[in-house]
């Protein structure tokens, strides 16, 4: 059996719509670039929770903090925060640019919501001491593990589908080996698979190869099954 058959991970599924919603979270929430506003409730959204077996939901509100963060969600609140003004490296002024990364942000946040962990009140607890410290022990925790490896598939995703052929044979040889070197597609994320592996050669974890067993999970087994078909109506 291949290592990313045997590797567990949580790999949070998401709900219907799951894209949609938060696409639709990024549209609202970046009419207020660059404008000051109070904060109020802008919008409810309900979901369907595959581990509760129940509908549930979240509070948006959007504030104009200068914060270091796009988004946050307060798990007890049940509230996702919006910073569209906040103090990050994205040029928010491009209407493209900005929509993504408060889109990017809403899924880490949205994933946070879904978490089945967070029903545990010890995750709670060791959440909030954590804190807004971007490093080693934050992305690390494994709620944050599972909310930035969803949010890099999506983004993943999108790389792909900028250049279908040459993208998916890029990371289709990047997922199937043990190859822990971080490809070109992450730089992005350079600091966060450098603490999961980080964290792995220490600890003897496995961030690394769920995170790579989330990536042939939601990328790389739906096409293969694609050409399979593919191949089955050509014979
Ligand atoms: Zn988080």
């Amino acid at each position: 059996m291949n290592w990313y058959k045997k590797a567990t991970s949580w790999n949070i599924r998401t709900t219907e719509n799951f894209i949609d919603k938060c696409c639709d979270i990024a549209d609202e929430a970046y009419k207020f670039v660059g404008q000051k506003f109070a904060p109020a409730v802008y919008n409810k959204i309900t979901f369907f929770n595959l581990y509760t077996n129940q509908e549930e939901y979240f509070d948006i509100i959007i504030q104009d903090d200068k914060r270091e963060a796009i988004a946050n969600y307060n798990v007890e609140k049940k509230i996702m925060t919006i910073y569209p003004n906040s103090l990050n490296d994205v040029d928010m002024t491009n209407e493209t640019k900005g929509i993504e990364a408060i889109e990017k942000a809403a899924i880490h946040e949205f994933t946070h919501a879904i978490d089945p962990k967070f029903k545990q009140q010890k995750f709670i607890e060791k959440q909030k001491n954590l804190g807004q410290q971007f490093g080693f022990d934050y992305y690390n925790f494994p709620t944050e593990f599972d909310a930035y490896s969803k949010q890099i598939t999506e983004d993943i995703k999108g790389f792909i589908s900028a250049d279908y052929d040459n993208n998916f044979d890029i990371v289709y040889n990047w997922v199937m080996t043990t190859d822990h070197n971080i490809p070109e597609f992450l730089i992005d994320y350079n600091k966060i698979i450098l603490a999961w592996r980080q964290y792995d050669n220490l600890y003897r974890s496995r961030y690394i190869r769920k995170f790579k067993q989330r990536l042939y999970n939601e990328i790389i087994l739906p096409r293969l099954k694609e050409r399979k078909e593919e191949q089955n109506n050509v014979n």
